[in-house]
């Protein structure tokens, strides 16, 4: 499945608190403190199937598409709602990760 429907950054900024980040190849790592996130609607394109920062490697749903896949009874997936999503030490990792170049080891 290709997503390339995006959401910009996700919400509150209070919430998303960047904990590290390497100074070679730029990966950073955040923690999300309770209550969770909120997408932006603002900066949400309207996508069923969507992707926000930092969080580029999840995939985020529509309530709608959310809906029809429980509805539809399909698997092989788990749901979280974002005020529910707490971490600590998740993030995009680096450029370099998303886009496929050299391994850099920390
Ligand atoms: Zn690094």
């Amino acid at each position: 499945m290709v997503i390339t429907g995006y959401a910009g950054m996700l919400l509150p900024p209070e919430r998303i608190i960047l904990t590290s980040r390497c100074q070679e190849c730029g990966s950073e790592r955040y923690s999300f403190k309770s209550p969770g996130v909120e997408v932006n609607p603002s900066t949400w394109d309207g996508t069923d199937f969507f992707r926000a920062w930092p969080l580029p490697n999840f995939i985020f749903l529509s309530d709608r598409a959310a809906k029809a896949l429980l509805r539809n009874h399909f698997s092989g997936f788990s749901l979280t709602c974002p005020e529910h999503f707490e971490s600590e030490g998740m993030g995009p990792g680096s450029l370099r990760d998303l886009f496929g170049e050299d391994e850099h080891q920390q």
